[in-house]
């Protein structure tokens, strides 16, 4: 590639920052970085009603978060409008638009009704119903437009022929011009459709590729016409597979709320790399069934031509509180939480402390590396930092809950109303509170009372965490201390029915 590639990632802010819309970002970026190019940010805020402030900084907090930010912009297409307006002009007086005056209702009615015709016809072989504006003299269009008269613009498309290009992902498209109806660049009411002003920007931006999901597919006939009309060169185009939620319905904000927006993967302790790993899977591959890969690989692999044109698989159940993502996703996350660098993740977790209220000032400075191992001790079973909060809470506060599946399970035995105060005296009594001293502890006084280890080891466990299941029990004895181990033991006994 001799050219600078340049390409675009243009969300309209409709909404917050959703997967596919950080799917297509990043498919953007990755080739960029790739091929040395530029990444731009183009917010197409023109839909003022629909648009929002809020949404726009949504999407930049989002794709900063996921570390895609743009090498220029953001830009407003809302400033652009006055090129918008000046395209259309220029289209009008070179004869490939027209003044549109037909009144609106008119239009309307006639857009359907025209649809209608133009099928009928062109299953019957014959071109389509034509805009009786469509040959009016440029002239005096122009001087009824100008005097005021309301009129929308229209693209002049020709009446034989058809639309090609070659999508890098779903290959050669074509399409009759007979089945193209005289698209609206401008409406009446002065307002320049998303199919020009998208065209317009790109050529302004010197776009090279247009990469972007593929329901604008069957826009891309239309405006391919428009550069056409334009003189301008016609970048590259790659649409990416739609992403589908299970039971193949298309993943959508509307319908599937919190787990398709970003922010969420945020606050809910996804690493960036991590959710940008499972992103570059939905819908590319490497060609080999490798699945973690890191951001720099991901740049040296990623190609367009690998792109899969069949949809990706979004799987997400919610039946399971704990799988409130695609379990994917999690595994992938959790991969990166025991990779990282114990600091790097130390300093992910602490917000997620201070989130729920966990947080102690020690822990910045005398407790620094009691966080810090704990933090380790920990890291192989949890799949977000915000696991740490919820699962790992009887770890940092002596307010958590205990499982009732556990209770059932490991506080059952009646004879633990004495053995737990017991371990908890002897344990009060170790001299050095190892892991090795407390387990000798431990075994000894199971022996001392004739059962078996595993019942003190089970039941001390859900004591002390409310858990059945969780890290070496003498290692959560260590982490909690003499102090707290003791009490929780003593506690416990409370839960004995
Ligand atoms: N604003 C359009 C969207 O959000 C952009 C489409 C494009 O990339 O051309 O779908």
């Amino acid at each position: 590639m001799t050219e600078t590639v340049r390409v675009r990632f243009a969300p309209s802010p409709t909404g917050y920052l959703h997967l596919g819309g950080a799917r297509t970002a990043l498919f953007n970026w990755l080739f960029a970085r790739k091929h040395g190019g530029v990444f731009i940010l183009r917010i197409e805020d023109t839909d003022i009603q629909r648009s929002s402030e809020e949404m726009v900084q949504g999407i930049l907090d989002g794709m900063h978060w996921l570390g895609l930010d743009a090498d220029e912009g953001p830009f407003f297409q809302s400033s652009f409008l006055e090129q918008h307006h000046a395209a259309a002009r220029r289209l009008v007086e070179a004869g490939k638009a027209y003044y549109d005056f037909t009144p609106k209702e008119a239009s309307d009615d006639r857009t359907v009704r025209s649809r209608i015709v133009d099928r009928a016809r062109a299953q019957a072989g014959s071109v389509k119903e034509q805009n009786p504006f469509r040959d009016l003299a440029i002239n005096e269009a122009i001087r009824r437009a100008e005097a005021g008269e309301p009129a929308a613009i229209r693209l002049k498309v020709p009446q034989e022929g058809a639309s090609r290009f070659d999508d890098l992902v779903y290959g050669p498209q074509e399409r009759n011009y007979s089945d193209v109806e005289d698209l609206v660049l401008i409406r009446s009411d002065g307002h320049p459709l998303y199919n020009l002003s998208v065209v317009v920007d790109d050529i302004e931006m010197r776009i090279t590729h247009v990469i972007r999901g593929q329901d604008h597919l069957t826009n891309t006939h239309k405006q391919v016409l428009i550069y056409e009309a334009l003189g301008a060169p016609v970048p590259k185009f790659a649409h990416l597979p739609l992403i589908m939620a299970p039971g193949r319905e298309k993943l959508s904000k509307r319908k599937h709320g919190e787990v398709v927006s970003v922010t969420t993967y945020r606050d809910r302790g996804f690493v960036p790399d991590a959710l940008v790993n499972f992103l570059a899977l939905l819908g590319w591959s490497p060609g080999t069934d490798q699945e973690i890969i890191s951001r720099t690989e991901l740049i040296e692999k990623f190609s367009l031509e690998a792109v899969n044109k069949s949809s990706a698989i979004f799987n997400f159940s919610e039946k399971d509180p704990r799988d409130w993502t695609d379990p994917k996703a999690l595994w992938m996350n959790a991969e990166y939480l025991r990779a990282m660098p114990l600091d790097e993740l130390t300093q992910l977790v602490a917000p997620q402390l201070k989130r729920f209220n966990l947080w102690r000032e020690e822990y910045a400075s005398r407790e620094r590396d009691w966080l810090a191992r704990t933090v380790e001790m920990l890291r192989a079973r949890y799949r977000t930092t915000q696991d740490f909060a919820t699962m790992g809470r009887p770890y940092f506060s002596d307010d958590f809950e205990y499982d009732p599946d556990a209770i059932k399970k490991n506080l059952k035995d009646e004879r633990l109303k004495d053995l737990l105060p017991g371990l908890a005296d002897r344990l009060a009594g170790v001299e050095d509170f190892t892991h090795d001293a407390t387990e000798s502890a431990l075994r000894a006084y199971s022996e001392e009372q004739g059962v078996k280890a595993g019942l003190l080891i089970n039941a001390a466990r859900t004591a002390l965490t409310g858990q059945s299941v969780g890290p070496g029990m003498f290692d959560i004895v260590v982490t909690l201390g003499r102090q707290r181990t003791v009490e929780r033991l003593r506690r416990a006994v409370a839960l004995i029915p």
